[in-house]
C-alpha cells in the first residue's frame, strides 16, 4: 500500500495550526509498513479538494483524509468524496444516536446540521468516533482505499489507533514493520560523509539511508522493512557495521543523544570529574555541562581565564608562554589544562583558547582554536583547529569540538 495523507483545512493553510495529524499518521504507518509518500494540505474548498483527490488517485492506493467531517457548510470532505467515486451517504443509524446521547449527555440542544455528521458513504466500514461525534469511515473502490477521519487530534489518533489501524491491516496482509536507527555524526561534514558511503546511498533499498545536517553535526536515519524485528535488526546492524568501517571515528551516539549528554554519562559511569579553563569560551562548556541533571557529581567547577592576568595569575600560565607563544597557543592550551585540573583535584581539566574575531589576535587569524586536554593518566594532549563562521558560531563549534575530543579520548 502506498499513501497519501490528505489534511483538509483552511487553518493548516492560514499558518494557525501545524500538521500534525500528518506526522501522528505518517508514524503509524510506518509501524504496519504502509508507505506515505505524500502529505498533501488542502483548504477548506470543494473544487481545490477534487483537484488534490484526482492527482492523488493516480500516484497513491490509500488515501487518508483528516478534517472537514463537521457539522457546517465548509465541512466538505465527505460530500466531494462521494460525488467524485460516485457514492451516496447515507444515515448511519448507531452515528445518529451516539450524537443525539452526546447533546444529552453534554446538555446541549441539538441542531438540526449536527445530523449531517451522521452521514456515511454507502458500503464503508464506520469508524466510531468514541471522543467526539463525527464517525470516521473507510471504503475500497477501484482498488483504492479511502479512509476519512475528523480533524481534532484527540478524536483522530484515538479512532485511528482503535479501529483505523485494524481496518487496514485487514487489507495489507502481512505486518512489515520499518525500524529505524539513528547514528549520530560529529566532525564531518555532510558532503564528506556522503562522499565516504556513495556506493552504500546509490545502492539503498532496504535499509534506505537517508543523511541530515544541522548544528555543525550530521545524521544518518537508517530505515530496515521486515514482518521480522529480528531480520530488520540484522539489515541495520550489517549496514552500521559497512558504515563504522569508513567513518566510524566520527560517529558518537546513536538516537536523539547529544554530544553534551554522551560526555556527562562517560563521567558519570567511569567516575571521573572535571574541571575547565576557558578563554575563549567564556564559561560556555560549564554552562552547557551544569545545565544537565546529574552534573554535580561529575563537575567540580572551572575558570573564565579571559585575561592573559586570570592565566597567570589563577592558573599559573608561566609568564615565558604568554610572552613567547602567546594566549592562543598550545603551549597555553596545555598549562591551562593541567593546572586547572590540579587546581580543582579532578580527573580531568579541559582548555579552550582561541580567536573568536572579528578581529585577529597576537597575529593569529580569527577561527585558530587549541583545545587542551589534561587527564593525568595519559600525556596531556592538545587539538588544533582552524573554524569558520560567527564569533557565536566559532565559540560553540569550539565547545561541541571539546566534548567530542573528550569522548574520543577514552574510546
Ligand atoms: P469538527 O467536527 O471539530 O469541525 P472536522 O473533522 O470537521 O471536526 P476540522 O473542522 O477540519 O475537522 O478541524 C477541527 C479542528 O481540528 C481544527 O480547528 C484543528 O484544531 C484540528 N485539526 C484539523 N486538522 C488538523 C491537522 N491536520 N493537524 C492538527 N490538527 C488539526
Amino acid at each position: 500500500m502506498n499513501a497519501e495523507i490528505i489534511a483538509v483545512g483552511s487553518e493548516l493553510l492560514l499558518g494557525q495550526i501545524v500538521n500534525s495529524n500528518a506526522q501522528f499518521l505518517s508514524r503509524e504507518l510506518a509501524d504496519i509498513g504502509v508507505n506515505v509518500y505524500y502529505h498533501t494540505v488542502v483548504g477548506d474548498n470543494p473544487s481545490r479538494l477534487q483537484e488534490v483527490i484526482e492527482t492523488a488517485q493516480k500516484r497513491s492506493n490509500l488515501l487518508i483524509f483528516t478534517g472537514g467531517l463537521g457539522p457546517t457548510k465548509d465541512d466538505l470532505t465527505k460530500e466531494t468524496i462521494a460525488s467524485l467515486i460516485g457514492r451516496s451517504l447515507v444515515m448511519d443509524d448507531k452515528a445518529l444516536k451516539s450524537i443525539v446521547d452526546y447533546f444529552q449527555k453534554t446538555n446541549r440542544v441539538m441542531t438540526e446540521n449536527n445530523k449531517k455528521q451522521a452521514l456515511v458513504l454507502k458500503g464503508s466500514t464506520v469508524l466510531r468516533n468514541d471522543n467526539g461525534m463525527a464517525p470516521g469511515m473507510g471504503i475500497e473502490i477501484n482498488r483504492i482505499t479511502y479512509m476519512l477521519l475528523p480533524g481534532p487530534p484527540k478524536e483522530m489518533n484515538p479512532m485511528f489507533t482503535s479501529y483505523g489501524k485494524k481496518y487496514l491491516l485487514e487489507r495489507v496482509g502481512t505486518v512489515e514493520r520499518i525500524e529505524s536507527r539513528v547514528l549520530r555524526f560529529f566532525g564531518i561534514g555532510e558532503s564528506q560523509l556522503e562522499t565516504e558511503i556513495e556506493d552504500l546511498i546509490d545502492a539503498q533499498t532496504n535499509p534506505t539511508i537517508a543523511p541530515l545536517a544541522s548544528d555543525g553535526e550530521v545524521t544518518l536515519r537508517l530505515s530496515a522493512k521486515h514482518s521480522s524485528f529480528e531480520v530488520t535488526k540484522k539489515l541495520l546492524d550489517d549496514l552500521e557495521k559497512e558504515i563504522t568501517i569508513r567513518v566510524g571515528q566520527y560517529l558518537y551516539g546513536y538516537e536523539s543523544v547529544t554530544l553534551v549528554s554522551q560526555v556527562l554519562e562517560y563521567l558519570k559511569v567511569n567516575e571521573r570529574s572535571i574541571a575547565s579553563a576557558e578563554s575563549l569560551t567564556g564559561g560556555l562548556f560549564q554552562e552547557q555541562l551544569t545545565s544537565m541533571g546529574g552534573a554535580s557529581s561529575v563537575v567540580k567547577g572551572g575558570v573564565v581565564c579571559y585575561s592573559n592576568d586570570a592565566k597567570r595569575d589563577i592558573l599559573n600560565v608561566n609568564e615565558a608562554t604568554l610572552n613567547n607563544d602567546g594566549a592562543v597557543s598550545e603551549k597555553c592550551a596545555k598549562e591551562l589544562a593541567d593546572n586547572v585540573r590540579k587546581l580543582f583535584n579532578a580527573d580531568i581539566g579541559i582548555s579552550f583558547t582561541g580567536v573568536a574575531g572579528p578581529n585577529e589576535l597576537e597575529g593569529k587569524p580569527v577561527g585558530t582554536v587549541y583545545i587542551g586536554i589534561s587527564s593525568g593518566t595519559q600525556p596531556t594532549k592538545v587539538h588544533k583547529l582552524s573554524l569558520a563562521g560567527s564569533r557565536q558560531g566559532i565559540r560553540e563549534r569550539a565547545v561541541k569540538y571539546g566534548y567530542f575530543y573528550l569522548l574520543k579520548m577514552h574510546n
